[in-house]
């Protein structure tokens, strides 16, 4: 069977096995360097409360959450997508 990436679409190729982690949209565990990883800004408290607090002169920290996605779950969701036929890794 042909092989469609040379890498298999992991990054860390001389390193044998690498840790694994969870895909948070389907739960799929996936290998580290073959997971797509994105930082997104969570909000502590709801919506409304914060612009309260916000207009009151309250400072309220948006702490960074680091989220893994597997290859499929980020096509879907638009965090990546797929390179034109021509620049494609081989
Ligand atoms: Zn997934």
């Amino acid at each position: 069977m042909p092989k469609k990436r040379k890498s298999g679409g992991k990054s860390a190729s001389h390193k044998g096995q690498s840790t694994t982690v969870q895909c948070a949209n389907c739960g799929r565990f996936i290998p580290r360097s073959k997971a797509k990883q994105v930082t997104k800004r969570v909000s502590l408290v709801d919506g409304r409360i914060y612009k309260e607090l916000r207009d009151a002169g309250a400072v309220i920290q948006r702490p960074t959450q680091r989220v893994y996605y597997c290859v499929s779950c980020a096509i879907h969701k638009h965090r990546i997508s797929q390179r034109a036929k021509s620049t494609r890794k081989t």
